[in-house]
């Protein structure tokens, strides 16, 4: 059942709850008086379903997340020729706020850290600051699928301590990168300064790994090209420095931010927000790393081992006999194909007594879709119903496994059993 997702993301997160390391970003008074204790988890799955655990709602600035989607508006607005004049795409290797370029090209060596975030704000073409911010507004809250507002303190505060951001900003202008260099950091200044929650950053993430449509509005952002090379930058220089760290261990292409959040992308499949504003010496959050390296290695996200086929897996559901419903799940079931099953299932509950999973023509079912099927059974007895599972070759239910008593090998045979059962349930009142 979906409430199964939900007790798994609940409970990993309450595992990490008493972690308190790390310290507040404090380089503006207003990002150390958050709370420390905060604590946030959202996944929305790729056709648009969100799970949210903790503090999913809290509201806290992008800061830094803002990096790909500037860069993003920027490749459509321009052209990635236009774009690639003057940002390249290279790690850095260096702090995100280094005051550097390449050395040959004498341009931003990526978008991601803060000199190639800065050019990409200047590649938005505008007539004025304010119509730039709108497009940028605009195309962050179209990612989001809702209005994404400002934090008035914190745009204040970042604009009046940014000097490091002007030294990047003049130099980028004397390398002939940008010319307008005040105009573009008062909307580099706004644009960190937008709040969202790690619902939204899980909303902006599964954008991204449907190809650029936004699952909850069924509106088209942004195109494949421009996805395929924003992810491509995140996956090498979306962790400040710790870029490596991240792609062998948890294997998303993903962003964060001083003011704690992460946002991580699998594409095709999910995105993930996470908010805990503690940050470790790297500038990252320490518990939402901690969150999406145990996703990553539970549920098998890493994007280099996901070589099959995880998409849809219902092949049909009928009825064949009154309050008995079969579903029939087909090719490979990893996470997130059987989230899906268990929240179809979950969904149509309250229209059968007997719901069967018949996984006779699967051909692989992963670990992390094991245990969620598997659990299926026990999900719908607490909820007054019974669950059987049609599974000759042991594909979910192996030998000696506590939920034999429900396995069967053929659907006739589940069937005549889910008969009886709604007959012994009716007779029982
Ligand atoms: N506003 C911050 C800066 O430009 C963003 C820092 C970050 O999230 O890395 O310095």
């Amino acid at each position: 059942m979906s409430h199964q997702v939900q007790r798994y993301l609940d409970q990993i997160r309450e595992e990490f709850i008493g972690v308190d390391d790390g310290e507040l970003a404090d380089y503006i008074p207003e990002l150390a008086r958050v709370d420390p204790t905060a604590f946030g988890l959202s996944l929305s799955s790729a056709d648009g379903f969100v799970y949210e655990s903790g503090d999913a709602a809290v509201e806290f600035t992008i800061q830094s997340i803002s990096k790909p989607f500037t860069y993003a508006l920027a490749l459509d607005t321009s052209g990635a020729d236009a774009v690639d004049a003057k940002i390249g795409v290279e790690p850095s290797g260096e702090a995100f706020n280094e005051i550097s370029v390449d050395r040959s090209t004498k341009r931003p060596k990526n978008p991601m850290i803060n000199a190639g975030a800065i050019a990409a704000v200047s590649l938005v073409p505008a007539s004025s600051p304010d119509e730039r911010f709108a497009l940028i507004q605009d195309y962050y809250s179209a990612f989001a699928g809702r209005r994404l507002e400002i934090d008035a303190e914190v745009y204040a505060s970042e604009k009046a301590t940014g000097d490091r951001n002007r030294a990047i900003a003049y130099m980028l202008a004397s390398f002939g990168v940008l010319d307008d260099p005040d105009d573009v950091l008062d909307v580099y200044f706004r644009q960190c300064s937008l709040k969202v929650s790690a619902t939204d950053l899980a909303r902006m993430a599964a954008t991204l790994a449907r190809n650029g449509v936004n699952p909850l509005t069924g509106r088209r952002v942004t195109d494949a090209a421009v996805v395929r090379r924003t992810l491509s930058v995140m996956v090498t220089c979306g962790m400040y420095d710790a870029a490596g760290d991240w792609v062998s261990a948890v294997g998303m292409p993903a962003k964060s931010g001083v003011g704690g959040g992460i946002l991580a992308v699998l594409p095709g499949q999910l995105g993930i927000g996470t908010y805990s504003p503690l940050l470790d010496a790297k500038g990252n959050s320490v518990r939402s790393v901690l969150l999406c390296r145990r996703l990553s290695e539970e549920l098998g996200l890493h994007f280099l081992t996901v070589s099959r086929d995880a998409r849809a897996t219902l092949r049909a559901v009928y009825e064949p006999h009154d309050n008995i419903r079969v579903y029939e799940a087909h090719g490979d079931l990893l996470f997130c194909g059987a989230e899906q099953v268990v929240r179809t299932v979950d969904r149509g509950c309250e229209d059968f007594v007997v719901g069967i999973l018949d996984v006779s023509r699967a051909d692989d079912v992963d670990e992390a879709a094991k245990a969620l099927l598997s659990g299926m059974s026990t999900a719908l007895h607490d909820r007054g119903k019974a669950g059987f599972i049609v599974d000759p070759d042991r594909l979910v239910i192996g030998e000696g496994s506590e939920f034999e008593s429900v396995r069967f090998t053929t659907v006739d045979d589940a069937v005549d059993a889910a008969a009886t059962f709604v007959r012994g349930q009716l007779s029982g009142g």
